[in-house]
């Protein structure tokens, strides 16, 4: 798979104007200049992969604006080695940001299609993580608990299970519907088996998050 020059030269350009809009963190900043956005998408966008916008990934969804997985990835604070659980594998692109970061990504998405072909993608690009077809708001029990939880679409309420699911001492990222296509992004961190400090992080859009699996 190809990652040229001018796709190098056009991810720096990117990193910069993050860095305008003002995203600080090096180690988030550093994984998005590694990974090849472009790889992600589908091939009538790929001339536009290094805008800082969202774009169409097929099964009415979207691959995240890289400004939203760079702001979600820095209010997770990624430390290497950590087990982190992501709701909406998507394109990937995130899941592979995260693996950059020395995460162990586990990952869920309910449109069967997108778990497939992402999973493929992500094999072939050598980025690890495990991935699973189902419902996001069952979280995944037999992982748990997780030191980090990340929710890449537009969740009605923080879901209870993915609650339970997070270490104490940890940080759930969700971005949480106020209306359909505005979100809250809120950030969680577990103090105690049924108190959570919450945080507002500024407004974003992102697709629906949907109950159920879609076959
Ligand atoms: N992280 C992705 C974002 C994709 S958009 C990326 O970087 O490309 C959000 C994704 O969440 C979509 O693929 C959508 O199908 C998925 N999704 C929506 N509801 C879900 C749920 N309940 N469980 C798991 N995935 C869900």
């Amino acid at each position: 798979m190809l990652d040229s020059f001018k796709h190098q030269g056009l991810r720096k350009r990117l990193v910069a104007l993050l860095k305008d809009k003002g995203i600080s963190n090096s180690r988030v900043l550093a994984a998005i200049e590694k990974v090849p956005r472009h790889l992600y998408m589908d091939n009538s966008f790929v001339s536009h992969a290094y805008e800082d916008k969202a774009f169409p990934i097929g099964a009415d969804q979207t691959i995240s604006q890289p400004y939203t997985v760079a702001v979600q990835s820095g209010l997770l604070e990624v430390q290497p080695g950590e087990s982190i659980l992501e709701i909406g594998t998507g394109s990937g692109y995130q899941t592979a940001v995260l693996v950059e970061l020395g995460a162990k990504v586990y990952s869920i998405e309910r449109q069967r299609s997108l778990y497939l072909k992402t999973k493929m993608l992500l094999d072939k690009m050598g980025y690890r993580a495990d991935l699973k077809f189902g419902d996001g708001f069952r979280g995944w029990p037999s992982f748990a608990p997780f030191d980090k939880i990340i929710v890449t679409c537009g969740a009605p309420f923080v879901p209870e299970d993915l609650k339970k699911q997070l270490k104490v001492g940890g940080k759930m990222v969700i971005p949480v519907s106020q209306k359909a296509g505005s979100e809250k992004m809120i950030v969680l961190h577990k103090q105690s088996e049924d108190v959570f400090d919450t945080s507002e992080n500024g407004d974003f859009r992102f697709v629906p998050m949907l109950e159920k699996r879609n076959l």
